[in-house]
């Protein structure tokens, strides 16, 4: 069989060693050295630009359905738990909690639940929707029913490292929110997130009001491809009596976007933390959906 590897970044060190395991199995072997961000950024195009006829794709688990052959093997990462005694006083008095992770450490979830009991925490876990696939899992994009918890329980608890993953559960909750991080040994509150990202919203909004040209953009990304609704949104630009056009890239690049002039601003459609998270790095207004939605009302008061 003809197939395509392929590896997010932390795991691409086992590319290699896979391979060699394939092929011993009689298998014609390729490695994507591209970039991976997710399991919505399936190697398709590679894949079948080499006639592959699979694609094995590790890490992470099925974000949506593609019409390729691709097999999702995901990698259990078991995280050392020495951290959780640090939590105990910060979460004290808090007493129904919800555990999150990432599905590397989803195995360890029944764990770290028994140890939160035995404090006298009663435990539950987000139960999986959109790509999520497991109780407890969360996407950067989706954090599963966390919005619906966020009325019955006292606070949310993150098991992994960096914020990436919990910022977006962190937006739809109003409760304390705890990282509890195994590989730095450190337990913080990230619930100041949420008024700086609140802020950085408004400053977009405000900078994008005088703006009469936007770029919308649209990536190739299996799972982050957004035509219709990118066409919906350029069609209400216009319909303001603004200018807009569609951008489409695999993965777009801050650079090449700073060099298309002409656009005073820029909508995103692809993955949604791409706004929040990289907005400094471009000069013009990096708006979600929404963000532009409130812009174009607006002006629609002016
Ligand atoms: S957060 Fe972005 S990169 Fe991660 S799975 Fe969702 S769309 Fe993909």
């Amino acid at each position: 069989m003809k197939i395509l590897l392929q590896f997010p970044e932390g795991l691409k060190q086992k590319a290699l060693a896979k391979a060699k395991e394939l092929e011993a199995e009689g298998n014609w072997v390729a490695i994507s050295a591209s970039p991976t961000f997710g399991a919505c950024d399936l190697a398709l195009d590679e894949a079948r630009a080499i006639g592959a006829d699979k694609l094995v794709h590790f890490g992470h688990s099925e974000f949506c359905k593609a019409d390729f052959n691709v097999e999702y093997v995901e990698c259990s990462i078991s995280a050392p738990l020495g951290v959780l005694p640090l939590s105990v006083e910060p979460l004290d008095g808090l007493r129904r909690i919800c555990l999150l992770t990432t599905i590397q450490h989803v195995h360890q979830l029944p764990e770290i639940g028994k140890f939160y009991e035995s404090k006298g925490h009663e435990v539950v876990l987000n139960e999986p929707t959109g790509a999520t696939r497991k109780p407890g899992q969360l996407l950067g994009c989706d954090a599963g029913n966390v919005a619906e918890l966020d009325g019955s329980v006292d606070a949310f608890v993150y098991f992994g490292g960096g914020t990436f993953h919990p910022t977006g559960a962190l937006m739809q909750t109003t409760k304390p929110f705890f990282s509890v991080d195994p590989f730095r040994m450190n337990v913080e509150r990230l619930d100041r997130i949420r008024a700086e990202r609140a802020r950085r919203s408004k400053g977009r909004i405000v900078s994008a009001l005088t703006a009469r040209s936007f770029g919308i953009l649209v990536s190739t990304k299996s799972g982050q491809y957004h035509m219709e609704l990118a066409t919906a949104l350029a069609k209400s630009v216009e319909d303001a009596g603004l200018v807009a056009a569609i951008l489409v890239a695999n993965t777009f690049d801050f650079e090449s976007l700073g060099n298309l002039l002409e656009f005073d601003a820029f909508v995103n459609t692809a993955c949604p933390r791409l706004a929040p998270d990289d907005n400094g790095r471009l000069r013009k207004p990096l708006l979600s959906a929404e963000e532009l939605k409130t812009v174009l009302d607006l002006r629609n008061q002016k």
